[in-house]
């Protein structure tokens, strides 16, 4: 077991949920991968009650373990800055492709500025550019 999928299993510990195996398993396919589709992920737990699954992202989504980034008509979940690298997309409208940006110490630094401006305290951002990808233009 990983750190990350240690940290993942006191989150649940501590909310009062139990770490099934079901719950393990959808958290370490989240793992290294790109936002991925809600229906994609289902597809890789065929094995799983449909109906959990759902319940599970439920779960993860209250607990702040995965975000849902709203691609036009359908979305896409990955896991939240907690167990991942923070990072922002550029997404195409076109045929959902999501690319992860580096992260930039500069914008990150623009951010934080434009916040404290405001008096007001962030908890986390979330930035999505939007627009075709070379192959959709
Ligand atoms: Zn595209
Ligand atoms: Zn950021």
């Amino acid at each position: 077991m990983d750190a990350d999928t240690a940290r993942f299993k006191a989150l649940l510990k501590k909310n009062r949920y139990f770490a099934t195996k079901a719950r393990v398993e959808l958290f370490e396919l989240l793992q290294n991968r790109n936002a991925i589709r809600i229906k994609d992920l289902l597809t890789l737990q065929r094995h799983q009650d449909q109906a959990s699954v759902y319940r599970n992202i439920k779960v993860f989504e209250e607990l702040g373990i995965i975000n849902r980034l709203q691609l036009g008509w359908h979305s896409k979940l990955e896991l939240s800055d907690t167990f991942q690298h923070h990072h922002h997309h550029l997404t195409c409208l076109k045929c959902g492709l999501v690319i992860s940006l580096p992260e930039d110490p500069i914008l990150e630094k623009q951010i934080g500025v434009l916040t404290r401006k405001n008096s007001f305290k962030a908890t986390d951002h979330q930035l999505e550019i939007r627009g075709l990808c070379t192959t959709c233009r």
